[in-house]
């Protein structure tokens, strides 16, 4: 199966099969900003399994992102390593039924046509912290300088 195929997510899920591959800058056009063309790009691996009894998908993505750190405003590389399951419902009621019991579940509604570089694209926006910083003692002098910081 390609790729980037459109597929149906809630048959996928209930079939347990699973395909991977990589990702490319130009195909995941609302990353622009956090992403290099000479990076390796974004490497995904995508999963019908059950979870709770449930059809869903477990997405695993590998992907070298860039921040603007908050303190320095320098840009540094962050390796994000995500493992996420979510379980499919049927249409919006079940999912309003899923989240009733467990406000916190990370479910999606089927989607016959889903294209699996919009799901890796949401992932990563989801998991990109809001308030990037260096690890301590690791900022640029010269933008903590032109900061005032230093
Ligand atoms: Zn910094």
């Amino acid at each position: 199966m390609s790729a980037r195929r459109p597929f149906d997510s809630l048959q996928f899920a209930k079939s347990g099969e699973s395909l991977s591959g990589g990702l490319r800058i130009e195909e995941l056009p609302r990353l622009r900003d956090s992403l290099r063309p000479d990076d390796v790009g974004v490497q995904y691996r995508l999963s019908g399994c059950l979870a709770a009894g449930r059809p869903a998908l477990r997405l695993e993505i590998e992907a070298t992102v860039w921040l603007t750190c908050q303190r320095c405003m320098v840009m540094y590389p962050e390796v994000l390593i995500l493992d996420n399951v979510m379980p499919v419902a049927r249409n919006e009621a079940e999912l309003a039924r899923w989240e009733r019991l467990d406000p916190l579940l990370d479910a999606l509604v089927a989607d016959p046509v889903l294209d699996v570089a919009v799901l890796v694209e949401d992932e990563i926006l989801l998991s990109l912290p809001a308030a990037p910083l260096h690890a301590e003692g690791q900022c640029d002098p010269d933008g903590l300088a032109l900061m005032g910081l230093s």
